[in-house]
């Protein structure tokens, strides 16, 4: 038993090596990937329940790694926030999505993750504007979303922060609403515009009631607060129909379409309904 123990603790040292191994030379690469022209931003379209319409895209940050290929953003935005990284490549996400966006047609939107890291910038309303100003996106088409970590890791200042975002028209979002706790208190201490319903309630409401109610529950209350709320990762027409009769009143997924490349996203614009 000992042996075996000793193979078995040997066996995790070893994996654990390979790991960081792995780990540390991922973090080099991933240096290099804005220098290196790696990152792309992709666009996923986002249409508005009532009116059948295109309301705007969220850009989504793509590497492609040079002998990995497409690295996912799940794998990567984490190593980018731990190593500080984020910080420029996320100013740069923003500013290539918002001069993307200066281009489509009025009044479509876009959409940007801000990280929590960002997020907690003294400066951040500031640059914000001065992002904005430099591409000739009005503030007002910009959505900037936040997830619940964000407010969670910030040490107080984030009504401040969507404050200051509100006064100078930018628009802010709460993002995977559900995937964390206290979240019904967040809704009425923090001026958010728009609640982004995760994926994983809209995946389970043809099979699970429970699901059903919350997201109906989520959608009513966030209306009742003058908010609106965006429907993740609808990927069939019975989950279109169930978060339509939920009351969310814009979806995104697969449904309509995937992240796509800011060239191939303008065949949207000759096209802008979908029922
Ligand atoms: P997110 O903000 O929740 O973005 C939605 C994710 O769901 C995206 O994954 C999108 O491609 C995927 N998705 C969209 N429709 C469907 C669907 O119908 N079914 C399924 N199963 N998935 C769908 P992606 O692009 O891999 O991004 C993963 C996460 O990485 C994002 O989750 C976001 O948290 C983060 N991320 C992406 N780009 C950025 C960025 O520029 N900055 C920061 N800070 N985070 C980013
Ligand atoms: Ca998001
Ligand atoms: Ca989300
Ligand atoms: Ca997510």
């Amino acid at each position: 038993a000992k042996a075996a123990g000793r193979r078995t603790w040997r066996f995790f040292e070893a994996s654990m090596a390979a790991d960081l191994e792995a780990r540390l030379a991922i973090e080099a690469d991933l240096r290099e990937a804005l220098p290196g022209n790696q990152l792309e931003v992709m666009y996923q379209p986002i249409f508005a329940l009532q009116t059948n319409r295109l309301s705007g895209f969220e850009a989504l940050l793509r590497w492609r790694h040079p002998v990995r290929g497409m690295v996912s953003p799940g794998v990567f935005i984490p190593l980018m926030e731990e190593t500080g990284l984020i910080e420029a490549v996320g100013r740069w996400v923003l500013e290539q999505a918002t001069r993307e966006a200066a281009t489509w047609p009025a009044p479509l939107k876009v959409a940007v993750n801000l990280s929590p890291l960002q997020f907690r910038a003294a400066d951040i309303a500031t640059s914000m504007l001065h992002v904005l100003s430099q591409s000739g996106l009005a503030p007002g088409r910009l959505e900037l979303e936040i997830t619940e970590s964000a407010l969670l890791q910030s040490d107080g200042g984030v009504a401040e922060v969507l404050q200051a975002f509100r006064s100078t028209g930018i628009r802010t979002s709460l993002d995977d609403f559900g995937t964390r706790y206290s979240s019904l208190s967040y809704l009425l201490s923090f001026p958010f515009d728009k609640i982004k319903i995760d994926q994983s309630f809209v995946r389970d409401m043809a099979t699970r009631a429970e699901s059903v109610a919350i997201v109906t529950s989520v959608a009513h209350l966030a209306n009742q607060l003058g908010m609106a709320t965006t429907a993740e990762g609808v990927e069939t027409a019975e989950q279109l129909r169930r978060v339509r009769e939920a009351g969310c009143t814009e979806a995104q997924g697969y449904f309509f379409g995937p992240p796509e490349s800011a060239t191939e996203l303008r065949r949207w614009f000759d096209e802008p309904s979908r029922s």
